[in-house]
């Protein structure tokens, strides 16, 4: 199992919770997954980058906060252009 030295990473907003198909399509798409929210980099604030996700609150541009409260954005905004193919 991999750690981390930065504190950062463990923020709330930074993590998201995947199934093993999901998580596994993230890390073969780095690419996508970077344009979907799922990949930052490390000069990203998490609460600042919005994620493509479907919850209870919907599908659409999601924020997380390091408070533990989830949102969809206020704004309309356009699906992504791009998007995980099996
Ligand atoms: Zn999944």
């Amino acid at each position: 199992m991999g750690g981390t030295s930065r504190p950062a990473h463990l923020r709330r907003s930074n993590l998201v919770t995947l199934c093993r198909r999901c998580h596994d399509r993230v890390e073969a798409h780095p690419e996508v997954a970077r344009a979907l929210g799922y990949r930052l980099d490390r000069h990203q604030d998490p609460e600042e980058t919005a994620v493509w996700a479907s919850s209870v609150l919907g599908a659409g541009w999601t924020h997380l906060w390091d408070d533990g409260s989830v949102a969809l954005s206020p704004l309309p905004a356009p699906a992504p252009a791009v998007s995980f193919t099996a």
